[in-house]
C-alpha cells in the first residue's frame, strides 16, 4: 500500500481538508514526525503514528565531499535495500538534489558502477520522494550552510528512471504538487528508454519536465559497445521522437539535451564529434550536449578524456552552433559523482 492509500484508511470519511494539512506537514522541512502536526486532532496523530510510516527510508550515513559542496547518504529501504542519494552546491549556491529511482540497474552500461550491481528492484514513489524529504531535514538541521533550499531535482542516481515510468511519474507529480520545485527545474535522465519515451509525449498525467538523453556516441557499434541496451534503430527512431518532443511544443522545448560521457580513445576523437554533428544535422532538432568526463569506477577497462581532448570535442560541437558544456564532477572524492553510486547490497 502507498502512504496516500494508507493515509486514506485512517482518514474513512474525515473532512478532505484533513487530507491537505497532512500532505503540507510531509513536505514541511520544521515537521519531522506525526507528533509535531499539531493541526491535526489528537486522536488522528496517534492513528496515524500507529499505521503510516512517516519515512520509507532510514539513514545510515551521510558523506561530505572536502569543498563541503556535496553530500551523499546511504539510506535503506523497508526490506534492507540499500540506495545513494546525492545534493550537491549549484551556480546559484542552492542545492541540486540527484534521486534514485531504482536499486541496482539493469541497463549495464559498460561504464557506471550501478550497473554492475545488477537490477534489485524499482523503488516506489514513496522511496523517490522520501529522498527528497530527507534532505529537506537534512539542511534544516545542518549549521553553516550558504542556503537550506532545494531548487533543482535531477533523476540521475541509481537507476533508469523510464524502467520505473509509473512510479517516476507520481513522484514528479507529487513533487511538483506540494513543493516550489517548477517543472523546468527538474530532469529525469534516461538511458534512451524509447517505447518508454513515447509514452511519455503523449500521457497527459506525465508533467512537463526535462528530459535529458545519455547518448555517449553517434556511432551505432560504439554506443551498443558502452550501452548494451541500444535498440535496433536506435538513431532513426531517436530522431523522430526528438521532432516528435519538439513540436509537442516548440515554444519551451527548443532544444533537445544529451548527456555525452567522455571515454578516452572510445568516443572523444574528432571523428566522433563530426558523426555527434551529423547525426544532429540529420535529426534536424536543435540540441544541447552535456559533456561529462568519465569519473572512475571499478571493473572497466576506462579512462578519462584529457583536458584537451574534452575542450577539442567541445569547441567543434559548439563550432557547428551546438551548445555544449562540460560537467564538473561534484563529490567525486565521496564517490557520488555521476556513475559512481553503488550502495552495497545484498541481494
Ligand atoms: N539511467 C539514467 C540515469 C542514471 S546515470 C541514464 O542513463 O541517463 C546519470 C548519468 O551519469 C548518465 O548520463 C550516465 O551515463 C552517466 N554516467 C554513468 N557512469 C558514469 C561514469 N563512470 N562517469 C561519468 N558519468 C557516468
Amino acid at each position: 500500500m502507498t502512504r496516500n492509500e494508507k493515509i486514506l484508511n485512517v482518514l474513512g470519511d474525515t473532512p478532505s481538508y484533513r487530507q491537505k494539512q497532512i500532505d503540507a506537514a510531509l513536505f514541511d522541512a520544521h515537521t519531522s514526525n506525526w507528533e509535531n502536526v499539531t493541526a491535526l486532532p489528537k486522536a488522528l496523530r496517534s492513528r496515524l503514528l500507529q499505521e503510516v510510516p512517516w519515512m520509507t527510508l532510514v539513514p545510515e550515513f551521510t558523506l561530505e565531499s572536502k569543498h563541503k559542496n556535496t553530500f551523499k547518504s546511504i539510506l535503506r529501504t523497508t526490506d534492507g535495500k540499500r540506495i545513494e542519494s546525492v545534493l550537491m552546491q549549484n551556480a546559484r549556491g542552492h542545492w541540486t538534489l540527484c534521486v534514485s529511482s531504482q536499486v541496482g540497474c539493469a541497463m549495464n552500461c559498460s561504464f557506471c558502477a550501478t550497473g554492475k550491481m545488477g537490477f534489485i528492484r524499482s523503488l516506489t514513489a514513496d522511496e523517490i520522494i522520501d529522498q527528497y524529504r530527507f534532505f529537506l531535514y537534512f539542511l534544516e538541521n545542518k549549521k553553516n550552510l550558504p542556503s537550506k533550499k532545494i531548487t533543482n531535482i535531477v533523476y540521475m542516481g541509481m537507476g533508469e528512471p523510464l524502467a520505473n515510468y509509473e512510479n517516476v511519474k507520481t513522484s514528479l507529480n507529487a513533487i511538483l504538487a506540494h513543493t516550489y520545485i517548477g517543472h523546468t527545474r527538474i530532469t529525469v535522465s534516461t538511458v534512451g528508454v524509447l517505447p518508454q519515451m513515447k509514452k511519455l509525449l503523449s500521457d497527459p498525467e506525465w508533467p512537463d519536465v526535462r528530459i535529458a538523453i545519455s547518448l555517449h556516441s553517434a556511432d551505432p557499434q560504439v554506443r551498443k559497445n558502452i550501452v548494451p541496451s541500444t535498440a535496433e534503430n536506435f538513431f532513426d527512431q531517436l530522431a523522430e521522437w526528438m521532432r516528435s518532443a519538439i513540436t509537442k511544443n516548440p515554444t519551451r522545448r527548443n532544444h533537445i539535451t544529451f548527456e555525452y560521457i567522455l571515454l578516452e580513445n572510445v568516443n572523444e576523437q574528432k571523428e566522433d564529434a563530426k558523426k555527434l554533428i551529423r547525426f544532429a544535422q540529420t535529426a534536424n532538432v536543435p540540441i544541447k550536449i552535456n559533456l561529462i568526463p568519465y569519473n572512475k569506477t571499478q571493473g572497466n577497462p576506462f579512462s578519462q578524456s584529457a583536458l584537451e581532448r574534452q575542450l577539442a570535442f567541445q569547441k567543434m560541437l559548439e563550432y557547428a552552433g551546438i551548445t555544449a558544456t562540460i560537467r564538473r564532477p561534484m563529490g567525486d572524492d565521496i564517490a557520488a559523482a555521476c556513475g559512481q553510486l553503488i550502495a552495497q547490497n545484498s541481494q
